[in-house]
Order: structure tokens, then sequence, then C-alpha cells
């Protein structure tokens, strides 16, 4: 390029380094570099009408790194070794291929009521009871995922003087979504029986409301004890503190003596749980679910309307038929028994890999293992080292209020083979930390 150019060398390397600099160009592990960002714009932002308004919404951006790992995702080849979805070889073709049959009788697909197709919120009522959870299908609404449950309710019924209490650490978009709403954060931390109730403040002037994921818990693997979930139950209902149950990572339990929810405790309706079919079948069908009382239903559905008319109804009627058929209880039997012997081999690989450089504890369930250092690691640096050698790391920071010197391991996505391969390099880079 720089004999076509008739430039010198160095000036051609100078002008790379600044575009990646400005973020304009990325090199990636295969030693190629790819355009990542609208250079058009970026030159012309001086001059662009759109340059005084392209960040003057109310939604903050996402964290660079979490920008970073968003667009890494989709590099061909790469080991995603921290992503918290199922493998894409899990998809149970079969399964859907039957599932999708019905369609073909499809009444319509109009709009549905506010809170969603009628049968599916029949089907869910009918599935959460083997969780001792009872509701009625008013008592359900069906969500684009439940990520946008999160969103709903930051909107409808907290405002920006409310305050959310939060695990710490803790799913990094609930975090984005209350605080694009200005809503306060306050973490509470947790120890190996989940999160310590007492430590929740027993008087506070603003509204308030404490987000959980008591099972199988997103990012540290930790399930609440039974204990624990009673003594916070009654804590909060004492001390007057709603409650958002996420239950995202309820069915992937390994053990048969699993915990039960916290909302199945609940008589006067002071929990809000949430489902989503995201981590057991594909979030590619963006279906969540709320079960909460009517008031809070009807005013969640209300503005949902207000938002995207509803979930998609071919996603809806599919669930449906997933449900009411069994075939969605049967593939979880296999995702169970997979993610077990994922787990297995996950936690077998990282001792032999990283043996006393890490300290983590074997979930019960889920997708994850929280995987702290025992140095000091510069996480930038080890996630940047890692992409060079083709592996993509979530760093504990991007979930954290304060820097964690942890990794978010995840066993779902990467098959046996490549997870060991991803593990083998992240030893190889991190060795020289351990070396001085
Ligand atoms: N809650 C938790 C704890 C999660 O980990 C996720 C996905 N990462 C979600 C909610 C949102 O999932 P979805 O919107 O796809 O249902």
């Amino acid at each position: 390029l720089a004999a076509k150019l008739g430039v010198n060398r160095s000036t051609i390397t100078t002008v790379m380094d600044e575009l990646a600099a400005d973020g304009i160009i990325e090199s990636n592990f295969k030693g190629g570099t790819r355009i990542i960002s609208n250079t058009w714009t970026l030159l012309l932002s001086e001059n662009s009408i759109w340059n005084r308004y392209v960040n003057l919404g109310s939604f903050k951006s996402n964290h660079a790194m979490i920008q970073a790992i968003n667009r890494l995702e989709f590099t061909p080849g790469i080991l995603r070794l921290g992503t918290g979805e199922l493998d894409p070889a899990l998809f149970p073709s079969e399964l859907w291929k039957k599932a999708v049959k019905p369609l073909e009788n499809i009444p319509s697909l109009n709009y549905l009521e506010a809170s969603g197709l009628y049968q599916l919120r029949c089907a869910i009522v009918r599935y959460v009871t083997k969780f001792g959870i009872i509701a009625t299908p008013d008592q359900v609404l069906i969500t684009s995922g439940s990520l946008q449950a999160l969103q709903l309710i930051s909107v409808c019924i907290l405002s920006a003087d409310s305050v959310v209490y939060t695990e710490a650490p803790t799913y990094l978009k609930s975090l984005q979504i209350f605080q694009s709403a200005g809503i306060t954060l306050e973490s509470i931390p947790m120890d190996e029986e989940g999160i310590l109730h007492h430590r929740l403040p027993r008087t506070d002037q603003r509204t308030r409301i404490l987000y959980t994921i008591p099972t199988n818990h997103n990012p540290t693997g930790i399930t609440m004890s039974n204990q624990r979930r009673k003594a916070l139950f009654e804590y909060c209902g004492v001390n007057r503190i709603p409650i958002i149950e996420d239950g995202a990572y309820e069915e992937l339990y390994f053990d048969k003596q699993h915990h039960q929810p916290i909302k199945q405790m609940d008589l006067n309706g002071d929990i809000i749980y949430l489902g989503t079919v995201s981590k057991t079948l594909s979030p590619g069908l963006r279906i969540g679910w709320v079960i909460a009382s009517e008031p809070i239903i009807d005013r969640l559905g209300d503005v949902k309307m207000q938002m995207d008319y509803g979930a998609s109804s071919v996603s809806q009627w599919i669930m449906t038929e997933f449900l009411n058929s069994g075939m969605y209880e049967q593939h979880l039997e296999q995702i169970r028994t997979e993610m077990e012997k994922r787990r297995d081999h996950g936690v077998r690989v990282l001792r032999q890999y990283l043996g006393d450089r890490v300290s983590f504890k074997s979930p019960a369930g889920g997708f994850y293992i929280w995987m702290r250092f025992n140095k000091k690691i510069p996480m930038q640096k080890l996630f940047e080292e890692a992409v060079k050698v083709g592996v993509l790391l979530n760093p504990g920071d991007i979930y954290d209020y304060a820097p964690t010197n942890a990794l978010r391991i995840s066993y779902s996505y990467l098959s046996c083979g490549e997870f060991e391969e991803a593990v083998k390099r992240l030893a190889g880079i991190t060795k020289r930390w351990f070396e001085v």
C-alpha cells in the first residue's frame, strides 16, 4: 500500500494507529483490520446537521468495553468465553419444526391484547405451578424478553427520585436501564448464600425496590439458600421493600432438589416475578413474562402498547405450542443434562490450566463461573490480549460498581473442545502476571 501511494511505510503505520485510537478501525486476532465506525459521518461530523443531536437522548451509551464485546462477538472464529447464551448447536431444530407447524393454521397475526396472547398466558400460569407460583392469566404480561420488563418497570412504576437496590455484582443491562431512567442504584453485598438482606436499609424516604436474581445468579452463579430466601422475604415484608425477582435462570438447575422462587411465598402480591425463554430456548424469540398483581400488569401493559404494541405474535403462538405440547419441558431436560456436563468439564479445565492463579466456586446451575484472579490483573489489558489470541472475555468490572479482578466465565456457549482451547489460550496470556 505504501508503495502504491508513494509514501513511507511508517506513515501508513502511524495513520493506522491513529485511526485505531479514534475507534475508526479495529484489528482482529487473525491480523486483519476492519472499519468499525461510520467514517463518513465522523469525517463530516463538524458540519453534520445530526452532530448536535446524536447523544442528546436520555439513554446512556454502553460502557466502551460492552460496546467492544457487542461488536467482537460477531468476529468469525472468536471463542466467546463469557457469552451468556446457549450454544447454537443446542437449538432444538426437530422440536422447532413441530412447534411452528400449527402456524400454518394461525387465525391471524393482528395486534394482540395489551397483556399478550391469552392462550400463552394460560400456558404460563399452568407452567409456573411447578415452581409453586399461583397466578391467574390476568396477572401475567407477555414482554419482548425480560429486559423489556425491566424497562417498563423503570418508566411505569419508578421515578427519577426512586432507588433500586441490587446485588453487587449484578446483571449489567438492568443497571443501565435503571441508570438511564435517572434512578439511583445502591449495591448490596452478597455471600455464598445470596444477598445480605440485613444490609438493606430499613427505612428510606425515597420509593424503593429490590432487584434480585436469586437462582443461578448472573454473573456470580450463586443460588440463594432457602433460609436466605425466607429471611429476605420476611425482612422486605416488615420493612416494606417491594421485590423484583428475576428468574431468568430458574429452570437451569442441576440438582433435583432445586430451590423454589421467592415469589412462591408471596400471597400479597409484593413481588414482581420475571421469566424468559432466552436462556433455555432462544433469545431470538424475544419472549419473557411478568407475573404480578393486576394493577401492575395493567399499568405495564398499557405502557407496553405505547412502546411496541405487544411482543411478536408469531413468537407468542410458537411459545404456546412449545408449552402446551410438553416439548418445552422435554427440551429443558436435555439442556439441564448438557449444562451439567459442561459445568463439570468447565470446572475441571479451569482448575487444570489456571490452578492456583484463580479462585471460584462450582455453580449449582445456570451458565456462569465467577472466577477471581488471586493477583491483581489489569483487566483492560487482559481483555485486549485475549482478543489478540482469539478469545472474547467478559471482565467482571462490567457487572459491578467497583473493579472486581474477576471474569464471568460461561460454559454454555462453547463446546467442551472450544472451551478448553479458550482456557488454554487464557492461561497462556495470564502467565506473565504470575511469573513476576
Ligand atoms: N435477566 C437476566 C439475569 C439475564 O441474564 C438476562 C439476559 N442476559 C435477561 C434478564 C434478559 O433476557 P431477555 O431480555 O433476553 O429475556
